[in-house]
């Protein structure tokens, strides 16, 4: 069916996701009176940012002192020095402003006895720039995420935002001049394809934690976003720089919040040791994530683990008592009844790292524009394009994400998005053309599918890579494992051409929806473990034993040659770099130095 016949609808704005950014973003854009679409393969508060448990990083200071400048400091450092700083300046300087507005939409934070918001301790957040640990995660006990997605939802809902629920988007429509004009969809109730034209065009479909075997993250977290602007031609940055969570459940995967640790609990080894007392002295168990996941993966190498088959660490929250635990973690407490089969007031809950978070994204400046390398300028704007929120890449994060600072990036980067839109005066420009292939690559991908009459199910091709990313791009990676990783997702991607789909009705086919997310889980692996295989030092997330700690490069981090962010691009399975920001807006750079808690 050629593009004539294809439904269609016209928007000013498309946005693809309704998790905390997209929801943040569409806000923005419905109370300035635009026309805007927000399209979710699921129920918008069933996105996965209602899984965040511990916090939004905000220096408010109700609990102990603090400021933007300490905040900034901190996530430079966190992220290995691969953020950048403007960015960085940016958000931690808009961090408690977006705070406050969500309070005011009726975010129900806990609170301290004088009525302010309550904030705990998170890893690497710190006081005097490195000195002391500080209070700046600020929580809805352990269901922080839940508190602000319904917030953001009902925002919308009030703002009359136009929500397309169980619409799949399928792939980004862009015309010869580069400019992005909207998405074709999958309506997921009728097997139908949409075209939906926009003049600007917003994804917010979130991470892709779903290319690992044991991770953390919601089903629905396949990389569709990275997938769709990979295809249509725009790179992926940064994307060897996955963060591994220090407390996933063992065997299970479901994360226990770092605000465990914010709260006091404390990682204990097969001798009962408190061993980050020994690898991090002044911040302990409340080092960063990259940090503390190596900690622990070198006590289970080294022989100290927990349990018979010493593969796991105890976290321990015995010592907090009953009712803080109740009071502060409850979902943890039900997480330990349902997954562990373990009262956590009275034992220990076993833990491995588990992956959680993708640093690297779609490449973005700070008003969220999707930027490319074009004519000789790493960062040209596409015409009609925005990313935000975990999908994107603004960058800072850098090489390796500090707790609570996400939720955080979802809410500055959203708003700031939806201000830059607002502010483009859509409302006077008239939509582009849709030119004549504008849903050739979507219809050719379906007609494959549709087509099959043998070849493989489309779990046991994404089982595959899921298995492989795991062995290959893990907490350790060494050169000789990583190349061997780039060789058999290849081979799998050849797999992903030919997957079979046996079931053709349309009704609510999850089968076909399966078979479409492996395009996208195999774009955001091979960005993966090309980029990873191709850089020869260790930072932050991105450890590689071939590249050890030496006098000229402590902790394998070599400036030199590394200070510079991976641009991956799909066609050609090709590399490019582009310069680090070491720049802020306003105040003096924070110059790279070893990184040590
Ligand atoms: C268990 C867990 C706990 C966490 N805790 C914290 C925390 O305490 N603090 C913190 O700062 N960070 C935390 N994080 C990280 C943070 O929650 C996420 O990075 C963030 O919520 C991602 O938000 P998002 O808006 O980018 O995307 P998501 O919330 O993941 O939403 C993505 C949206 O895109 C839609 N979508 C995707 N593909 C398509 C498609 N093809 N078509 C249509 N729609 C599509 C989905 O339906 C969904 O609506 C946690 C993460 C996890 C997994």
């Amino acid at each position: 069916m050629a593009l004539a016949h294809l439904p269609k609808r016209k928007f000013d704005v498309v946005i693809v996701g309704a998790g905390g950014s997209g929801m943040r973003a569409s806000l923005q854009l419905a109370r300035a009176g635009l026309n805007v679409a927000v399209l979710s393969k699921v129920f918008p508060t069933r996105s996965h940012t209602v899984a965040a448990q511990g916090g939004i990083g905000a220096s408010l200071g109700n609990m102990s002192e603090d400021n933007w400048h300490f905040h900034f400091y901190d996530t430079v450092k966190g992220s290995d020095w691969l953020g950048d700083q403007d960015a960085i300046e940016f958000m931690c300087r808009e961090a408690p402003k977006v705070v406050y507005e969500l309070e005011h939409f009726g975010m129900p934070f806990d609170r301290n006895p004088d009525g302010t918001i309550y904030q705990r301790p998170f890893g690497g957040h710190t006081a005097n720039y490195g000195e002391k640990p500080v209070q700046r995660a600020c929580a809805a006990a352990d269901r922080t995420g839940h508190a602000m997605l319904h917030t953001l939802y009902q925002q919308n809902v009030k703002a009359r935002t136009n929500f397309f629920v169980e619409w799949m988007a399928l792939d980004l429509i862009r015309d010869s001049e580069g400019d992005v004009l909207g998405v074709t969809a999958l309506e997921m109730e009728t097997g139908e394809v949409h075209v939906l034209q926009a003049k600007c065009t917003l994804f917010a479909t979130g991470g892709a934690g779903r290319i690992y075997a044991a991770s953390t993250n919601a089903f629905i977290n396949t990389g569709d976003g990275l997938g769709m602007a990979a295809r249509a031609g725009v790179p992926l940055q940064d994307m060897e720089f996955w963060q591994f969570h220090p407390t996933g459940v063992h065997n299970a995967g479901v994360l226990l919040t770092e605000g465990c640790r914010g709260e006091g609990a404390i990682l204990r080894n097969a001798n009962g040791e408190r061993f980050m007392e020994r690898y991090a002295p002044t911040l302990k168990d409340l080092a960063p994530r990259d940090f503390v996941s190596r900690c622990m993966d070198q006590e289970i190498k080294e022989g100290r683990g927990c349990g018979p088959n010493k593969d796991y660490i105890n976290l321990d929250m015995t010592h907090l008592g009953g009712e803080t635990i109740l009071k502060r973690l409850p979902s943890v407490y039900e997480i330990g009844h349902n997954f562990a089969n373990v009262d956590i007031t009275k034992e220990p809950i076993p833990v491995v790292p588990t992956i959680h978070y993708q640093m690297g994204g779609i490449p973005t400046n700070i008003h969220g524009q999707v930027v490319v390398p074009k004519d000789g300028t790493p960062n040209a704007v596409v015409n009609g394009f925005y990313a935000v929120g975990e999908c994107s890449c603004v960058s800072v994060h850098g090489a390796n994400r500090l707790g609570t600072n996400s939720l955080l990036d979802l809410l500055v980067f959203g708003r700031a998005a939806g201000n830059h839109i607002v502010a483009s005066a859509l409302a006077s420009r008239n939509h582009k053309d849709l030119p004549a292939d504008a849903a050739d690559r979507s219809l050719e991908r379906l007609a494959r599918l549709e087509a099959s009459t043998s070849g493989e199910y489309a779990q046991d091709v994404a089982n595959d890579i899921r298995k492989s990313m795991q062995q290959h791009a893990g907490v350790f990676r060494t050169q000789a494992v990583m190349d061997e990783g780039v060789v058999q997702i290849a081979a799998i991607a050849e797999r992903v051409k030919h997957i079979g789909l046996k079931d053709k009705s349309k009704v609510f086919n999850t089968a076909r929806i399966e078979a479409l997310e492996v395009d996208n889980l195999i774009e955001a692996a091979q960005a993966t473990i090309v980029s990873a295989a191709a850089r020869h030092e260790s930072r932050g997330a991105h450890t590689v034993n071939d590249y050890g700690d030496t006098p000229q490069h402590p902790n394998g981090r070599n400036d030199e040659e590394w200070l510079k962010h991976t641009l991956w691009f799909s066609e050609g399975n090709r590399l490019d770099y582009k310069p680090v920001n070491l720049k802020p807006l306003s105040v003096d750079s924070v110059p790279p130095k070893v990184r040590s808690f």
